[in-house]
């Protein structure tokens, strides 16, 4: 520490332009300032103890403050810090990372392509999908299908991808070959009355109805979260999968599987592809690949991609895409160690075990309260919606930023979690035992009580 803890939020406030921060917020309330991590818990330069309920950003699976990641960083900066993958170039750590990730894939994958983030893997996946299909001589083949409240990053391209409007607005984000459709939060857009899976059928309707005013043969590929993660954490509802597929197969539509959140063990199994029976033609991975200790993303591509591109190769010249920390020797050393211990320690049986009872001990303890409208989600996903009026399922007014406030309240007993607006979300690290979700349940209940 170089300065004046006192004087840290000051600082802040000075000098860090914050992501997804809203500056007046940031003005008015200073930073919450961490300074250590070990296993599930974090520590604030104040010396105040927090359970991370939020894994970080989703991404710090097997917990903070590990050696045998940490270790493997600091080896690999030693040996050999950088060398890239250019004209190609490789590394010995890149080649067993890229084989040991291939080796885990949920269906058969041809390939893996590199990069550092969530978003520039999703900027990938498109235009490899446009690339695919201007190979294969189907230049209009090019509208990609996204749901709206999806997160798929915020990068232009991922950004106008990404459902949220509120992401869209002020940036003059060009739409693009962009098209969004509903989606399948069975609580908030279901009619009266309407099942799970009759719900699934009406959405797979308004998929066939887009598709035939666009016309198949210009639509290139679908994206989708297995669980949708930072739009409000809406999970499947039942049959939707089922429903959605054959039509993206009948049309010739790629499926992307975006498991930057889902991957790697959070909903209790290690792909959501797994959970779902999926088999998607490009996956997306990220954050849980490297648990977080090093930046990282991951594009999956099967045979029938890959195929079309190595056969083009020769007439196509160059594949002219790629980032100077494509396949980082630090980040596949990092992402070697992460696997090896997701594997030995069990992580995705964990989940496995304790998602199940997550969900139902927190539904027995907050599910009849009454600032609660729904409690939802997957593994060690969790998303609790906080309404005004429950049996009308009102939901509160903007305004008074009842998700905002109970966030802080948490924070300062100890327990972080995440407000995407009134839905408070969980997505504990993958280590959690059953007593740390047991804390968090309990935590979260007097926090709701006061706010109540
Ligand atoms: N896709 C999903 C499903 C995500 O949740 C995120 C980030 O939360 C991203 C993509 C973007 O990842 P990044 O923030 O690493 O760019």
């Amino acid at each position: 520490m170089t300065f004046d803890i006192q004087r840290a939020g000051q600082i802040d406030r000075a000098s860090l332009f914050h992501p997804f921060t809203s500056v007046a917020d940031l003005m008015r309330d200073g930073p919450l300032v961490m300074a250590e991590g070990k296993g599930v818990r974090l520590k604030d330069i104040e010396g105040r103890s927090y359970l991370d309920g939020m894994a970080g950003l989703w991404c710090v699976n097997l917990g903070y403050g590990r050696e045998d990641i940490s270790g493997a960083i600091a080896a690999q900066s030693t040996k050999l810090s950088f060398f890239h993958t250019f004209n190609g170039l490789s590394t010995d750590v890149a080649i067993e990372c890229a084989e040991a990730l291939l080796r885990r894939a949920p269906v058969p994958m041809a390939r893996v392509f590199f990069g550092a983030s969530g978003s520039d893997a999703n900027e990938t996946q498109l235009k490899l999908i446009w690339y695919y299909n201007n190979l294969r001589g189907l230049p209009k083949k090019k509208k990609v299908i996204a749901r709206w409240n999806s997160y798929h990053g915020s990068g232009v391209a991922t950004a106008s991808l990404t459902g949220l409007p509120g992401m869209h607005g002020l940036f003059d984000l060009p739409q693009g070959p962009i098209l969004h459709i509903s989606n399948p939060h069975h609580y908030r857009k279901a009619p009266e009355g309407v099942s799970e899976r009759e719900f699934s059928r009406q959405l797979a309707a308004e998929l066939e109805a887009l598709i035939a005013r666009e016309g198949a043969e210009t639509i290139a590929a679908f994206f989708a979260e297995p669980v949708m993660g930072a739009g409000g954490l809406i999970p499947p509802p039942e049959g939707y999968f089922e429903e959605i597929v054959p039509i993206l197969r009948k049309h010739d539509i790629l499926l992307v599987l975006d498991e930057v959140v889902s991957g790697f063990g959070r909903l209790g199994t290690y792909w959501g592809s797994q959970r779902f029976g999926l088999e998607p033609d490009l996956i997306t991975a990220a954050k849980g690949v490297t648990s977080g200790y090093f930046p990282m993303s991951v594009c999956f591509v099967s045979s029938k991609v890959w195929d079309v591109i190595e056969a083009g190769s020769e007439k196509a010249g160059l594949f002219g895409h790629g980032y100077t920390y494509s396949a980082h020797p630090v980040a596949a050393a990092a992402a070697l160690a992460t696997l090896k211990a997701i594997d030995q320690e069990g992580v995705v049986e964990n989940v496995a075990r304790l998602g199940p009872y997550f969900h139902t001990a927190m539904r027995e303890a907050i599910g009849d309260h009454p600032l609660v409208g729904e409690v939802r989600g997957l593994g060690f996903m969790m998303g609790i919606e906080l309404v005004r009026d429950r049996a009308a399922k009102t939901p509160f007014a903007p305004e008074l930023r009842v998700g905002r406030k109970l966030l802080k309240d948490l924070f300062g007993r100890g327990l972080i979690s995440r407000a995407l607006g009134d839905t408070m979300v969980f997505a504990p690290p993958l280590v959690a035992t059953k007593a740390d979700l047991d804390e968090i349940i309990t935590l979260f209940k007097a926090g709701l009580d006061a706010v109540a």
